[in-house]
């Protein structure tokens, strides 16, 4: 069966995402989300690095992320779901019933913040082991979820968790 119109669409953003993901300079890990209105008219992007005018997380911006083990308020890094709900509210862009494409199951503390600034799905690509308390968070937050699954994370084995991390999953 031919792919519709709109599988296109979803693919070719997830395929944005992955994008974004690609120009970030984090140690740990390097994840994408783009956010789309209903029309899909985008709102926001975002990678997971260090943000405005810090040193990029690849250039030592980030003590945490340069150690062995990851550490967790410390770190400099904004996570590509922060950064993305965090550039529609510089421009301006309400939330409310969007769409997020993320490389990766939203970690819990960013499925609270989709969850409470009202986007209503989130498409997703890639796994990790412990990601069912997050996508627990945004099932019950009303979010509906979306595995897309798509070639692109399958040819990107680097994202496997932190070593160290309770997340880290090796496999
Ligand atoms: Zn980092
Ligand atoms: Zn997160």
């Amino acid at each position: 069966m031919a792919e519709t119109v709109n599988a296109i669409k979803d693919r070719l953003r997830m395929r944005a995402a992955h994008s974004m993901a690609l120009s970030s300079s984090c140690l740990r890990r390097k994840v994408g989300a783009i956010i789309v209105d209903p029309e899909g008219v985008t709102l926001g992007m975002g990678k997971n690095d260090t943000m405005g005018n810090f040193a990029r997380c690849g250039d030592g911006g980030c003590p945490e992320c340069a150690k062995a083990v990851v550490g967790s308020a410390s770190c400099l890094c904004v996570h590509a779901e922060q950064r993305a709900i965090g550039w529609a509210a510089e421009l301006g862009f309400a939330l409310r019933g969007a769409t997020m494409y993320v490389t990766l199951v939203p970690c819990p503390m960013c499925a609270k913040q989709i969850v409470a600034c009202g986007i209503k799905r989130v498409a997703f690509d890639g796994r990790y082991e412990g990601d069912g308390l997050a996508r627990g968070i945004l099932q019950a937050g009303g979010v509906v979820l979306w595995p897309m699954e798509t070639e692109a994370e399958k040819a990107l084995p680097a994202r496997r968790g932190w070593p160290g991390h309770p997340f880290y999953w090796e496999g």
